[in-house]
């Protein structure tokens, strides 16, 4: 399948940064550097989501849309402290990252709680963005292709295929988040590649083809074009470089 009839998508991750007081300046810096993106990408920022409505209001009009970098795995109730995806909804917020390396980290989400929240968000318009990756150990231990499978078949059990349309699945090597060490393109393409592959087996190749594939882990201003010119690469996760306009503009404008 020709890949510009899949949807192209450049999300930033903003992790714990930012300040509302910030928005305005950042805007007012990449919007000029991004005229008619619309055109070729999907510019989304997610951000915390105390973030999401001053995010709103500054990137309104602008074709930048907004996400969550997490949702609750509930649809409401005695969850304190955690956010539903209908409440993200309500706001506006476009996209959801969900199973971010750092979520599994250091909040003990795991494979099925992925699972249990990629469900939910489908039941919602909110757009989940699933992430996928191994550690350095997996990579060095020949493991990468089994673990990522493992990792999407979780992620998928109890999606139909009509409802895959509408997941994004970003593969992040979690030894690239960060670290400034990236996958060469080469190596970023066989596994996105062969996450296509496996969602051909598990529903059709008609669908696999129609699935957005980011990459994330230290995309770049500088590695961005030949990343994003990967036949299975659709679009990229962005941490670092999407807090700075000038770099995330680059990346926008990669991806054309
Ligand atoms: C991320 O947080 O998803 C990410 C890829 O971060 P970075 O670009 O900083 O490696």
């Amino acid at each position: 399948m020709n890949k510009k009839l899949r949807k192209t998508i450049i999300a930033g991750n903003w992790k714990m940064n930012m300040l509302a007081s910030d928005l305005k300046a950042f805007k007012d810096e990449l919007i000029p550097l991004i005229p008619n993106h619309k055109d070729w990408c999907e510019a989304v920022i997610c951000t915390p989501s105390v973030l999401i409505p001053p995010a709103l209001k500054a990137f309104n009009e602008t074709g930048v849309g907004v996400g969550a970098q997490n949702m609750s795995q509930h649809k409401s109730g005695a969850y304190t402290g955690e956010i539903s995806v209908d409440q993200l909804a309500d706001i506006g917020a476009e996209y959801v990252i969900i199973g971010h390396s750092e979520r599994r980290e250091y909040y003990g989400e795991t494979d099925i709680s992925v699972n249990e929240k990629l469900l939910t968000a489908l039941d919602s318009p909110v757009i989940p963005i699933v992430c996928v990756g191994e550690t350095l150990y997996q990579r060095e231990t020949g493991v990468t292709f089994e673990l990522v499978a493992l990792q999407v078949k979780i992620a998928l059990d109890g999606v139909s295929e009509e409802k895959l349309r509408k997941v994004v699945i970003a593969y992040e090597p979690v030894w690239a988040i960060g670290t400034g060490k990236t996958a060469t393109p080469e190596d970023a393409e066989e596994v996105c590649c062969a996450i296509r592959d496996v969602l051909a087996g598990l529903y059709s190749r008609e669908a696999a083809d129609a699935v957005s594939i980011l990459y994330g882990g230290s995309m770049n201003d500088k590695n961005a074009v030949d990343l994003l010119a990967q036949p299975d690469i659709d679009g990229g996760l962005i941490g670092g470089a999407s807090l700075k306009p000038e770099s995330f503009a680059v990346i926008i404008n990669a991806a054309r």
